[in-house]
């Protein structure tokens, strides 16, 4: 596939995300009243390994999150890299957990579409209106910016671009800030996500960086999960780091972070609250426990830390 297709694709597994993560709430396995405004109901049931796999995703990411809330009080900044129809704005202030300023960043095609259906839902309109304080609010196609939240579009591709950009939208280096890439870097090659990464540990003094993607992709399992991707022209130019969780954790480590974690979902789902457990297990049969297994453990959850104020970032962890 060209180019251009490529990123096409890519644009394409947003649309994916947020139909499973629909799917999923519909079924019971949280609850996410904001989701509906951006995709459409799923044509087809998803499976229940699938549905599992969402809510121990959704669930690992909230709970590294929301322990960086706690540490810095909310003191903080999130970017939300690849954020697609990310829903977590509007969640976190539902429980009283914004921090002083909430990012987005996606391609601005991507961009375009949220910001429109924020502007058309007052559901959506509403809780930033009511965040929003001061001067007038910029909102046009393809950037939206208010006191406690801004969405860019942009290349994540070219970070002095994205510096720039961040810092127009009042971005404050010296604050803690939190860094999320869900499903995103694999898209990038090694060293365009390398230097995203790079980029990030040496302007922040004060971070933490969630990153969740796939891993231990060299076995056969894996070798199908990117035959399917790549049928769908999609472009998995990082995959090569998504091989060990190993690689994973060299790559954080590599790139300026001091402390660096990575956990395949597997061990995510066994940290999960008995009582969750329970409750989920109970919403859908599942027949085929190894499918769900192999699922699991072919994704992960990479965390990593700088800390110079000694915030007790280092200890954040399942
Ligand atoms: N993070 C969201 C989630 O987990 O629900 C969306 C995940 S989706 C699989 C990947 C997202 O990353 C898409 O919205 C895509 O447009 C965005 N993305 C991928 N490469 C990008 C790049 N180079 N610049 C900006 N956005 C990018």
């Amino acid at each position: 596939a060209g180019l251009d297709e490529a990123d096409e694709a890519v644009r394409g597994t947003c649309e994916d995300a947020s139909v499973c993560k629909r799917f999923a709430v519909s079924v019971g396995y949280w609850k996410d009243p904001y989701i509906q405004y951006f995709v459409r109901q799923a044509k087809e049931r998803k499976a229940p390994e699938i549905n599992r796999g969402y809510y121990a995703r959704v669930h690992g990411v909230s709970y590294l999150l929301k322990a960086f809330l706690k540490k810095t009080e909310c003191n903080c900044q999130i970017v939300n890299l690849g954020a697609g129809m990310d829903t977590l704005f509007w969640r976190l202030k539902d429980e009283n957990l914004l921090p002083r300023k909430y990012f987005e960043v996606d391609f601005p095609m991507i961009v375009a579409r949220k910001i429109h259906n924020i502007k058309s839902k007052p559901p959506l309109s509403k809780p930033i209106m009511e965040s929003h304080s001061g001067e007038s609010l910029l909102i046009d196609s393809h950037s939206l910016d208010s006191s406690r939240y801004s969405i860019i579009g942009g290349d994540l591709r070219f970070s002095s671009d994205l510096e720039e950009k961040l810092k127009k939208h009042n971005l404050d280096i010296q604050l803690p800030t939190l860094l999320i890439t869900e499903c995103v870097l694999v898209y990038m090659t090694p060293q365009q996500s390398a230097n995203l990464l790079k980029w990030a540990a040496s302007t922040f003094p004060v971070a933490m960086f969630i990153n969740y993607e796939q891993v231990n992709m060299t076995d056969r399992f894996g070798q199908i999960m990117i035959e399917n991707l790549q049928r769908r022209q999609c472009n998995l130019a990082g995959v090569e780091v998504c091989k060990s969780l190993d690689s994973q954790r060299e790559r954080l480590l590599l790139n300026g972070w001091e402390t660096a974690h990575a956990i395949d979902m597997m061990k995510v789902y066994s940290f999960l609250p008995q009582a969750d457990v329970k409750r989920i297990e109970g919403l859908e049969f599942l027949d085929e426990k190894e499918l769900f297994e192999q699922l699991m453990q072919h994704y992960c959850i990479c965390w990593a830390s700088k800390d110079s104020s000694n915030l007790g970032l280092a200890s954040i962890t399942f």
